[in-house]
């Protein structure tokens, strides 16, 4: 059976078989990961090694504090003005899709001062603005993008970039919740990025923040102390208990794309050959279509619909009888998606085009 869900997501079957040998009694210590406490050397040592390892993958420069959070993806996006705009200026953003216009909307729930540099609304959301189309205010304390919309399937295709007046380039913040670890990245170009776990990184409940030092510091004395980058910097993302056995699964996952896939580059050219297939097909068909301009098309969501939209409940129904699963769009939006994901491997995708391909020519 193969898994297309959107997220929480498949995670790699060696995670999980290594995850079962080691559940009851970790390396011989008679206890379980979940039942140790997060201060015994035990734990430490699987964090640090956790942490190790994302730096060494992404080669994240030594002045990023990584932090193993809670509350998701979506505390991000009111803990990002609450820690960034703590001294005035205004979050600028870019808005690609559902996602980035949440994490607008948390800013403006709270009361900070924003900016939409860009929007792809016009186009529905089927392109992502050009570089030269932002616009970003003279106060700018950072500029937002979602990297990947997890919803309609639309992948920035650039980092983009944004200068201050005096010419100081105006802190990047990112949302990488559905595509960080898809291919290498460099992280030196943001002030922010983060990720909730669900779909590249581990189990649901650990959300991943890397920030640059000179973004600490800046939350208001008032700010809740589990909401100040600052403090959980300080205490090594341990101010209060951290979700400690998803943490050890991110580790696990972290050392599979090390050392059983060979590392990002290697990661980031399979993503691209699964992707690549699935629109190929897509696009060769007359039944099956996608919206999204080709350069802006992700390689972790796959959004499509049929030609005819009264077959999509038995696409469905005869998909998960032949054992690829969770392939319904977002309920926002309808038709299909198809997650592929890292642990999503080629062969589930080949299934998928054999299985679209049949479907087509029975009942198209
Ligand atoms: N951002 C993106 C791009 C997402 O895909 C999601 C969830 O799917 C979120 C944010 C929200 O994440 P969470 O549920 O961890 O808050």
């Amino acid at each position: 059976r193969y898994n297309f869900c959107a997220g929480p997501a498949a995670l790699p079957e060696a995670v999980l078989a290594r995850a079962r040998d080691e559940l009851l009694d970790y390396h011989g210590r008679g206890l379980s990961v979940m039942e140790m406490s997060h201060r015994s050397n035990e734990f430490v040592a699987i964090a640090e090694q956790a942490e190790a390892d994302l730096r060494q993958l992404l080669g994240v420069p030594s002045n990023y504090k990584v932090l193993f959070l809670q509350g998701g993806a979506s505390l991000q996006f009111a803990m990002l003005p609450m820690n960034l705009l703590g001294q005035g200026g205004s979050g600028n953003f870019i808005q690609t899709g559902i996602w980035g216009k949440k994490a607008l909307n948390e800013a403006k729930r709270l009361g900070f001062s924003h900016n939409v540099a860009a929007s792809s609304e016009a186009s529905n959301h089927t392109a992502v603005p050009a570089q030269d189309a932002l616009q970003v205010s003279a106060d700018a304390a950072y500029l937002h993008y979602t990297s990947n919309e997890t919803i309609g399937g639309l992948e920035f295709d650039y980092t983009p970039h944004a200068q201050r007046d005096d010419g100081a380039n105006v802190p990047l913040v990112c949302d990488m919740s559905s595509n960080i670890l898809s291919g290498p990245l460099d992280v030196s170009q943001f002030g922010v990025i983060y990720a909730g776990a669900q779909k590249n990184i581990g189990p649901a409940g650990l959300t991943l923040v890397m920030v640059r030092d000179d973004l600490l510091g800046h939350a208001p004395s008032t700010t809740p102390s589990l909401f100040d980058y600052q403090l959980l910097a300080d205490a090594g993302s341990m101010v209060n208990t951290p979700p400690t056995y998803a943490w050890y699964l991110a580790g696990l996952v972290f050392q599979w794309l090390k050392d059983d896939m060979g590392g990002l580059n290697a990661m980031d050219a399979l993503n691209q050959r699964k992707a690549d297939k699935l629109y190929a097909a897509i696009d060769g068909s007359g039944f099956y279509s996608n919206p999204i301009a080709p350069r802006n098309r992700s390689r972790m969501n796959v959004p499509f619909v049929l030609a005819d939209a009264t077959l999509e409940s038995a696409f469905l129904a005869e998909a998960e009888e032949a054992g690829l699963l969770n392939l319904k769009g977002h309920r926002s939006v309808g038709g299909m998606r198809a997650s592929l994901y890292n642990a999503v491997p080629e062969a589930a995708v080949d299934a998928l085009i054999a299985f679209m391909a049949d479907f087509e020519q029975r009942r198209g």
